[in-house]
């Protein structure tokens, strides 16, 4: 049989299943090893802490009324920070780009709105699945074209191709998530061998998402989370976890 740690043990009387002799808090390396070196998916869901950056700080709203060039001059230091999140990464943000770039984490559902994963994500930056969308990307209400901004704009860009204004790639605060991207985020999750979760607090959509998910998966909770963590099969510092994740292989298979 194919014993998976961190899974319960069935309710009732049944025998003692063979079980660690470490206290919980030490099952996550095991829990992360054996996911690595049995080459499972792992799918990280995170929120905008991992970049450094509050929920608060995100939820900049752009009033309705606002012209092309004001939205993107109410956004302009969201947009700042955001890019400096990008260019001055948090160890956790590096880490987790690295681990994604290396593959090592098949997908991350990012809850944050400020696009430095998926920057720092480089070629595989597809693997991050950014709900909310991002401020540091601009988008084409006429032609869908996007581009990836440099610096904040303090006004609307111009479409490269039809020339129209353009407008932030991102869901405004309050606003449904984008449908296609919450989609893939459920089947990445529900899919995955190992949940990893990390800074979601206040992220409703994560929490929810984390928590139905681990009906399908086992759930590392990195930090601490006392909605998550009656859920979780092992926490663990998240530095620690990430640069477990991030290493490279040590043995040749
Ligand atoms: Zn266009």
């Amino acid at each position: 049989m194919t014993g998976r740690l961190g899974q319960r043990p069935p309710a009732g009387d049944a025998e003692p299943v063979q079980r660690e002799e470490q206290p919980q808090t030490g099952d996550w390396r095991s829990l992360l090893l054996s996911t690595m070196a049995s080459r499972g998916k792992i799918v990280l869901v995170a929120g905008p802490g991992l970049a450094g950056m509050t929920v608060e700080q995100q939820l900049v709203a752009v009033p309705p009324e606002a012209g092309e060039n004001e939205a993107w001059r109410t956004l302009e230091p969201l947009v700042e920070a955001s890019l400096r999140a990008a260019s001055e990464p948090t160890e956790e943000l590096s880490l987790a780009a690295r681990a994604v770039r290396e593959s090592r984490i098949a997908a991350a559902i990012y809850l944050g709105v400020d696009g430095a994963l998926s920057w720092l994500a480089a070629r595989r930056s597809d693997a991050v699945i950014e709900v909310y969308g991002s401020v540091t990307r601009a988008r084409c209400p006429r032609c869908g074209t996007r581009i990836q901004l440099s610096r904040a704009p303090g006004r609307a860009p111009r479409c490269p191709r039809c020339g129209a204004a353009m407008q932030p790639d991102a869901v405004p605060p309050g606003g449904e998530p984008l449908r296609r991207k919450l989609r893939e985020a459920i089947y990445e999750a529900t899919t995955a061998d190992l949940l990893v979760a990390c800074c979601l607090d206040q992220c409703t959509l994560g929490t929810t998402l984390t928590l139905a998910a681990t009906r399908f998966t086992r759930l590392l909770l990195l930090g601490d989370d006392p909605v998550l963590r009656p859920a979780a099969s092992a926490t663990a510092p998240p530095r620690e976890a990430l640069r477990l994740l991030a290493a490279k292989p040590t043995v040749q298979q």
